[in-house]
């Protein structure tokens, strides 16, 4: 019998990385474009010295760390490698093959990957006219067979979010077998004191799961560090299913200094979100569409002028993430760097 691998992979969307061109403005991927402090520089250069060693296969000291800054206990964290493999972790960890996983969408672009991978069905659920998640919508698209919901808040790649009451409405609407996962991978970024914070909301309920990550605000997105905050059963059930030793010794030590730095850390955020209502309102001002964010990005839904402004921009040597047929998002970074963005994007005839 040939060797084969498994058919339905041909199916499976390959992840889109944002493109890299030299010298090129990356406004593609929602990082931060300053480098990690030295502080964190140095945690990685110590770390990197012993790394003959293992790290710590329960990340232990990461793991106490992020349950003092978090003021969580222990058992109700997960840490893995970047919070796309959490995502993937808590699938695996709810869903036997076949049963369901809602998400938005569009919505981040790694919930049908991770779903389709571990054998669960994705179901899309598509997001309102203003780009917001339909939350009755989704509610209506559960049935006894679904076990995972994904609620990207702020939203990737619209940058809408949705408000404490609204979320609260709907995690008490969603039936007890269905665990609710809130991916608040932008939440260091919002300033609308309207959104909630996942972790008081885990807190009393065991259908929630929240995932962060050290990737956007912490500025590691090379290092590969995310946590999960749920139930000690959910949390455990999570570690389980982690691949061992895939959180590195650096990884380890920089997501630990970056916490200790997260006062520096966090402060950069406040810079973006004030240069975000700049961008934004500059965009308005040139008649471009934008809605509401609370993240680190601008969404610009060009529908059929998404692939020609891709273009424009590539021209310019600034790099931004177009789904072609939909819109354009657009990391919002250092000053200059927008400044460039806008610039090109008012020569663009629409
Ligand atoms: C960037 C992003 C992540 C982060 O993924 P990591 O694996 O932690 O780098 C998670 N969720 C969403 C919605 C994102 O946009």
């Amino acid at each position: 019998m040939a060797l084969t691998v498994r058919a339905d992979l041909a199916n499976l969307p390959d992840y889109v990385p944002g493109r890299k061109i030299p010298g090129a403005v990356i406004l593609s991927s929602n990082e931060v474009s300053t480098p990690a402090p030295p502080s964190v520089l140095a945690a990685i250069a110590d770390a990197a010295t012993e790394v003959n060693r293992y790290p710590q296969m329960a990340n232990d000291d990461l793991m106490a760390r992020t349950s003092a800054y978090l003021g969580v206990p222990e058992e109700r964290i997960a840490i893995g490698c970047g919070s796309v493999s959490l995502c993937q972790q808590l699938i695996q960890a709810m869903c036997t093959e076949g049963q369901e996983v809602v998400f938005a969408w569009r919505s981040f672009e790694a919930y049908p990957i991770v779903t389709h991978i571990a054998g669960a069905r994705g179901v899309r659920v598509p997001l309102t006219s203003d780009y917001r998640h339909d939350l009755d919508a989704m509610l209506a698209a559960v049935n006894d067979n679904t076990r995972v919901m994904f609620v990207a808040n702020p939203n990737n790649p619209t940058g809408s979010a949705l408000h404490t009451e609204e979320l609260t409405r709907f995690l008490d609407a969603v039936p007890d077998h269905v665990l609710v996962v809130l991916d608040e991978a932008y939440r260091e970024f919002v300033t609308d004191p309207d959104l909630p914070d996942g972790l008081t909301l885990t807190a009393n309920r065991d259908n929630l799961a929240v995932v962060r990550t050290l990737s956007k605000a912490y500025g590691l997105a090379g290092l590969r560090v995310g946590y999960a905050v749920a139930s000690p059963e959910v949390a455990g059930a999570v570690r389980k299913v982690g691949i061992p030793f895939s959180v590195s010794r650096v990884a380890q030590a920089a997501a630990i200094a970056a916490m200790d730095a997260a006062d520096e850390l966090l402060a950069r955020c406040e810079l973006i979100a004030v240069e975000r209502q700049r961008v934004r309102a500059e965009l308005l001002a040139m008649g471009y569409e934008v809605p509401e964010t609370q993240a680190n990005f601008v969404w610009l839904p060009l529908g059929e002028r998404t692939a020609a402004f891709n273009e424009h921009l590539l021209g310019q040597k600034i790099v931004v993430r177009a789904f072609v047929g939909e819109g354009a998002r657009v990391t919002v970074a250092q000053p200059e760097e927008n400044d460039a963005f806008l610039a090109a994007a008012r020569t663009f005839e629409r």
